[in-house]
């Protein structure tokens, strides 16, 4: 990919905003369990950065994936998982269907603001009883007059206790699995809908994490993101760019662990020379390096694809699958030379390894790309038929 100046003042401009707006407030957001969405979002809306790729028309930049990536990439510049998940969500996971399927009054009424920063998404997929089976959520959403009701209960939801509206997978028809579902912008001051405490996490400690119950909670079926009983499909859809935006924000969070240990390691001494100096050491780091920059030339090999509307499920797939692993890789390597001082709570990198871990569990588990790269390659054994 070829980066112009423009890329480069998108790649600037974000990460003047995170020294200046977010990593002063890092420590203290995660100690609090939340970061103040709505103020972060309004600052970053000012700045035109919660609508790269969407549509001039609504508030966005109108401009292709490949600036949306130079800002998913900076966005491992924070000192912290959580809050770039948090923006993750708002901008690639809860609003590319409403931007592309969504009908004008409806991206007037939810996707402006959500633009300019005035409110705050989250994608409402997952369920206790369905996270990796995306087919199988029992949430409904029966017809009822001009409305729908909608009875389930959400697992896992980010930015939910803060949210404004919910992009919510329910079921609206009997059919076929892959054909009964829609995505249906849900505000959460509707009433029947309330929230858990905040769900206590092994990482990603800044961002809020609720399950949500919606008791025959009423919306005007006009909420209805496109076609009725495409909602799957968009999501699978939507799933493109939550991939790609995986497994291009780590990389420069997991080179930070890196240049991290090498600072510390190279200070500090033991039997007579720096840890770094230890050839397993400087080769073990060097070597991850070069894994980072494999994984950054599949990422944007695929957002190349993507930009010039190839099906890009293979590459996304495998990126976001290489993201995960690696993560895992990097940050367990790093952690090892900082001996007992990477052990400790408050480290940067104990922290990346908390918050990276996620990668492989969040947005289609490792298991789910392998999958899906064994369907793409003919090699996956067929499945008996849903009922
Ligand atoms: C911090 C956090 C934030 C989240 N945010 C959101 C959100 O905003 N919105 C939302 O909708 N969801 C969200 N999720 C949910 C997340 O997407 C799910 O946890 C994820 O999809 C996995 O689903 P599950 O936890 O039900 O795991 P399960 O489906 O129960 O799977 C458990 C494990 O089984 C293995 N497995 C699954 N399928 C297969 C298979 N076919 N073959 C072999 N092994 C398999 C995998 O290792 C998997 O990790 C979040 C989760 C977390 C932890």
């Amino acid at each position: 990919m070829r980066f112009t100046d423009e890329h480069r003042a998108i790649r600037d401009t974000t990460a003047r905003f995170i020294e200046t707006e977010i990593n002063p407030h890092a420590a203290e957001w995660e100690k609090a369990g939340i970061f103040p969405a709505h103020e972060v979002f309004r600052k970053l809306g000012e700045l035109g950065l919660l609508g790269i790729s969407k549509p001039v028309e609504y508030g966005g930049m109108g401009l292709d994936y490949s600036y949306q990536v130079v800002f998913a990439e900076e966005l491992g510049r924070i000192a912290g998982g959580g809050v770039g998940m948090g923006i993750g969500v708002q901008v690639d996971m809860a609003t590319p269907a409403l931007a592309k399927f969504g009908s004008d009054a409806l991206r007037r009424e939810f996707l402006v603001p959500a633009i300019s920063g005035e409110s705050v998404a989250s994608i409402a997929v997952s369920e206790p009883g369905a996270g990796s089976d995306v087919a199988s959520i029992t949430t409904r959403a029966e017809k009822s007059g001009d409305d729908y009701v909608i009875n389930g209960t959400k697992m896992w939801i980010t930015n939910s206790t803060q949210a404004d509206f919910l992009c919510l997978l329910a079921n609206t028809g009997d059919g076929p699995a892959h054909l009964n579902k829609s995505l249906i912008i849900v505000p959460t001051k509707t009433p029947g809908i309330s929230f858990s405490a905040r769900l206590d996490k092994l990482g990603m400690r800044s961002s809020d994490t609720a399950q949500i119950f919606l008791e025959d909670v009423r919306v005007p079926q006009r909420n209805r993101i496109g076609e009725e009983g495409q909602g799957f499909t968009y999501q699978m859809l939507q799933f493109q760019e939550e991939r790609l935006f995986a497994a291009v924000s780590g990389l420069k969070g997991l080179e930070r662990c890196i240049q991290l240990t090498i600072d510390y390691t190279r200070e500090r001494k033991a039997f007579g020379q720096s840890i770094l100096d230890n050839q397993v050491v400087h080769f073990r780091l060097a070597e991850l390096q070069a894994e980072i920059e494999a994984l950054r030339a599949l990422a944007y090999d695929a957002v190349e694809g993507y930009i010039h509307g190839e099906d890009v499920t293979m590459k996304a797939s495998m990126a976001k699958l290489k993201a995960g692993r690696l993560a895992r890789e990097v940050t367990d390597a790093c952690l090892q030379y900082w001996g007992g001082m990477g052990f400790m709570w408050d480290n940067p990198i104990a922290r990346a390894y908390r918050d990276t871990r996620l990668l492989s569990i969040g947005g289609g588990a490792d298991e789910v790309m392998l999958s899906i790269i064994c369907k793409l390659m003919n090699i996956l054994p067929g499945r008996k038929k849903r009922a």
